[in-house]
């Protein structure tokens, strides 16, 4: 039904297509899932220029990530943030060990590989004659279709009617694609994309498929405590869901007494903190402190919050002493 479209796509592919990506040069399934769990929250480009090889280099196999320490791969992770992507990639490395699954239902029923995951690992490793359903392909089979609503179900439907189950690898990275590079979520260049043929919604593209208006983002106020003993510094490791097993300082709620020594803002997805770093003037009855020096802190797992918060430190100590005036 959809064979004109699948070869304009062929060829769009051929021409336009990112085939160079890392992550597209082979058909290894470790690799293939290490860049899809990467590239759930975060942008090609930073995927692909300053985690993928790295982490790679850490973990060349499934079965060197599996006998890694958890605290290894979140600091191999540090600055992607999402850390839950890479406890999940632990875990199932250590229930696969040898090589994951080739089935896509068996994939799915693993920990942080959801459908779509599933099939772009059996799509992109093994060929399997499935679709792959992340936000760029909502967006265009939105559009295609033109569905007003935007509802998983109908875009799984609308993912198996469009799929070009003869080239599913060629497929998925081309619709891939066409949503980063054409059918974008605040402008479209239907003249140039090869599903303008059979495109329902390209006369108001703009209408179908655009992400949900955002809602504000609370702000959290924290006092971020540093603490020392001599030349070091005292950090815990936190055992909340959030972040769980990073490193970090002491927080407390606001109004907290002291001599702040500056402050910073970081955006997190669900809230924005609003951190300000006090020299500790109690010292805190965490059972949890450890003290590390600064050498040691470098080798620790921080989530980027802290990062800012040391970065600060660092500048402070960096800053030159005031010297005396002379005296005459
Ligand atoms: S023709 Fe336009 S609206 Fe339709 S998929 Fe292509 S870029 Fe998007």
């Amino acid at each position: 039904m959809y064979s004109v479209i699948h070869d304009a796509i062929a060829a769009w592919y051929d021409e336009h297509g990112r085939r160079d990506l890392p992550w597209r040069t082979h058909h290894d399934p470790y690799r293939i899932w290490v860049s899809e769990i990467m590239l759930q929250q975060t942008q090609v480009k930073t995927v692909s220029e300053r985690f993928y090889s790295p982490f790679l280099d850490a973990f060349p196999t499934l079965a060197d990530l599996a006998a890694a320490p958890l605290d290894d791969v979140l600091k191999r992770w540090e600055g992607l943030g999402y850390y839950t992507r890479a406890r999940n990639l632990h875990r199932t490395a250590q229930l696969c060990i040898s090589a994951l699954p080739q089935d896509a239902i068996a994939l799915e029923a693993l920990p942080g590989i959801g459908r779509s995951t599933a099939h772009a690992i059996a799509a992109f490793a093994h060929h399997a004659a499935l679709p792959v359903l992340d936000a760029n392909i909502k967006r265009v089979l939105s559009r295609f279709f033109a569905r007003e609503e935007r509802c998983d179900q109908t875009l799984w439907r609308d993912a198996y009617a469009l799929l070009d189950a003869q080239r599913p690898y060629m497929y998925n990275q081309a619709m891939m694609d066409i949503g980063a590079m054409l059918c974008q979520s605040k402008s479209v260049t239907c003249k140039e994309c090869p599903l303008q043929s059979g495109c329902q919604g390209q006369s108001e593209a703009l209408r179908f498929g655009c992400a949900k208006a955002r809602v504000a983002v609370p702000i959290r106020h924290r006092a971020l405590l540093i603490l020392r003993q001599g030349a070091r510094l005292g950090l815990i490791q936190r055992h909340e869901r959030f972040l769980h097993g990073l490193w970090g300082f002491v927080q407390r709620p606001m109004p907290y007494k002291g001599g702040a020594l500056g402050s910073f803002i970081h955006r997190y997805t669900h809230f924005h903190l609003h951190a300000t770093v006090y020299e500790a003037t109690e010292a805190p009855c965490d059972e949890a402190l450890m003290w590390f020096t600064r050498e040691e802190i470098g080798g620790l797992a921080l989530s980027t919050a802290d990062h800012k918060a040391l970065s600060l430190l660092d500048a402070l100590s960096s800053q030159p002493t005031p010297q005396a005036p002379p005296s005459y």
